[in-house]
């Protein structure tokens, strides 16, 4: 099977990255580089690789999962999941006021990620 690269995520955004992956049923592996060491250890950056006819979902799936893009929800209808209270299409809590528009952006623009979704015009 044909595996193209997605570029890339430190060892900690790993866990969140593998997760959406396996949740999506999308066969994965992860292929560390080296980036520097210090006398606490390695720093990596792992470069992810999907299945090439899922590499667009995969990528859509981890913009999606890292918040980047995300600019304005739909109106929320449903019960505030900070108060409970009765929202009918609205984009923040009558009540509490909390705001259902998720944050944009989760990732900074230096992120090799979203460096990598500029590369190929996929932002
Ligand atoms: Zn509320």
């Amino acid at each position: 099977m044909k595996m193209k690269r997605i570029s890339s995520f430190s060892t900690r955004e790993c866990a969140h990255v593998f997760s959406l992956l396996r949740n999506a049923g999308i066969q994965f592996y992860a292929r560390a580089e080296l980036m520097g060491v210090t006398p606490a250890g390695g720093i990596h950056r792992h470069h992810i690789f999907v299945p090439e006819k899922n590499w667009q979902c995969a990528i859509d799936l981890l913009k999606e999962g890292f918040g980047i893009n995300r600019i304005s929800a739909a109106p929320f209808t449903g019960a505030c999941p900070a108060c409970g209270a009765a929202v009918h299409s609205r984009t923040e809590c009558p009540d509490c006021g909390i705001s259902f528009n998720p944050s944009p952006g989760l990732l900074p623009d230096s992120h090799p990620f979203v460096s990598f979704l500029d590369e190929y015009g996929l932002r």
